[in-house]
């Protein structure tokens, strides 16, 4: 059997990533045969952690467990479109390529957020930890020049439709998935486990 104490994990340690523990395991294998019982070839099971840095990104996925979302704004007053506000979190303004400043909407979120149009899939790609069918949608906002990838959880979405946020506040992930939405109207104790309108 595989050991898989010393799994690992990683620290900063003076600006720079510390890494501690095991980060491969190998399994055993099985040999692939053809109908004859000719030997085709082998498995290879292996099991790896990946290391996935947020770098400026970090904040967008630090404050969902604070039930926030966060863009950013262009603040570049010789940009062409100063103001503009992007979500998802983009850390330069693709326009003039200067730093983006960064803006809480949750609020912008909870007013306006419009369902922009949503594809239903039962199909998904590897690693899938989402309720089938899996409902992901596009959210527009007022004064929000780019539109949000996400999915809804709960009821049956439609063009147009008013989403409100829900966060991953109990036990975050740190990803992309502790942000979902869900119809307005839905009462708070039908969310999925851990999610909470707000803090
Ligand atoms: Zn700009």
């Amino acid at each position: 059997m595989v050991d898989l104490k010393d799994r690992g994990t990683v620290k900063v340690v003076d600006g720079r990533y510390k890494f501690e523990g095991n980060f491969h395991y190998i399994y055993p294998n099985s040999p692939i045969r053809d109908k004859d019982g000719e030997l085709m070839g082998v498995t290879n099971p292996r099991d790896i952690t990946h290391v996935h840095m947020y770098g400026g990104e970090a904040p967008f996925f630090e404050s969902l467990k604070d039930g926030k979302l966060l863009g950013t704004r262009c603040d570049n007053p010789d940009c062409e479109h100063t103001g503009m506000v992007h979500v998802p979190f983009k850390i330069h303004c693709p326009d003039c390529l200067k730093k983006n400043t960064i803006v809480d909407i949750t609020d912008t979120a909870k007013k306006t957020a419009t369902v922009h149009t949503f594809m239903v899939t039962e199909r998904t790609g590897a690693f899938n930890t989402l309720k089938k069918p899996i409902r992901f949608i596009n959210i527009e906002f007022e004064g929000v020049s780019t539109i949000l990838m996400s999915y809804l959880p709960l009821g049956e979405p439609k063009i147009g439709m008013r989403v409100l946020p829900i966060f991953q506040t109990k036990i975050p992930t740190f990803t992309i998935l502790d942000l979902a939405w869900v119809p307005e109207g839905t009462d708070e104790s039908k969310l999925p486990e851990g999610f909470t309108f707000s803090k």
